[in-house]
């Protein structure tokens, strides 16, 4: 063989084991993520909140932080980032996508929620910002673009994962989180809480799709669920509006600051 034949073969050599190596890793999408440090105190269905950068408890209050970026590929990061997305195709409605002129920026959230939920006597309207904390530490938006308008122009800007950022950066979701239903959990899984304490699960219950005739004014309704298996009110994510809330807070919301 010639030293240029050898050459060549050691390449394809690097070429397939380079390959193998990319096909290991995507298959371990945790590398990325850190777990959050949780204190004793913190009832284990919030260690779910793999997003968190801490998450504690004051026996009133649970404490979660979080810097709302997503641990997924969004159109919206830097395209130096690994995590950049060059995403063109159909979005959530089947939209064909349009960006946005923003980008993903880190934020400082911390949200109080309050460990036993209760329903509120006047439920409050949900503001625009953070109205809940999704698993990957995203925030939650209610239906509304600001000031107050309906969705409907801004759906073309969700990316591939159905999440978008405002102009001050903040990304986050008024849709079902397709990372979280379709990669990290599923459909019908826990995947955060809104401020007032109350769980949001995915569009589906027991295999079948939750539609809005099912739920409440405020798009839930108490049934047993996996994680917690005495019944408690949570609301549900469904694909048509309101989404994942519809007029207002179940309970009584606790705070959240970024
Ligand atoms: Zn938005
Ligand atoms: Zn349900």
């Amino acid at each position: 063989m010639t030293p240029k034949i050898i050459y060549l073969l050691m390449l394809s050599f690097l070429a397939a084991s380079c390959s193998k190596n990319s096909t290991t890793s995507t298959t371990t999408p945790t590398t990325n993520t850190t777990t959050p440090i949780v204190s004793a105190t913190v009832p284990d269905v919030y260690k779910k909140i793999y997003g968190a950068t801490s998450i504690t408890s004051d026996g009133t209050y649970i404490t979660i932080k979080s810097n709302g970026a997503p641990d997924h590929k969004s159109s919206y990061y830097a395209t130096s980032n690994a995590l950049y997305d060059n995403f063109s195709g159909t979005t959530f409605g089947g939209y064909n996508f349009a960006k946005n002129p923003n980008s993903i920026a880190e934020k400082s959230y911390i949200f109080k929620i309050p460990v036993a939920p209760k329903v509120a006597t006047n439920h409050l309207p949900t503001p625009l910002g953070a109205i809940g904390v999704s698993l990957n530490g995203v925030p939650f938006f209610n239906q509304y673009a600001g000031p107050n308008q309906p969705l409907t122009g801004e759906i073309v800007s969700f990316d591939r994962y159905w999440g978008h950022p405002a102009p001050t950066g903040q990304y986050h979701y008024h849709v079902e989180p397709l990372y979280l239903t379709t990669i990290k959990v599923t459909k019908s899984s826990l995947l955060g809480f809104l401020l007032d304490g109350f769980p949001v699960y995915g569009p589906e219950e027991n295999g079948a799709l939750v539609d809005n005739s099912k739920l409440d004014a405020y798009h839930g309704h108490t049934s047993v669920t996996s994680d917690f298996p005495s019944g408690i009110y949570h609301y549900h994510i469904t694909n048509t509006d309101p989404y994942i809330n519809g007029s207002g807070y179940y309970g009584t919301p606790g705070t959240v600051s970024q």
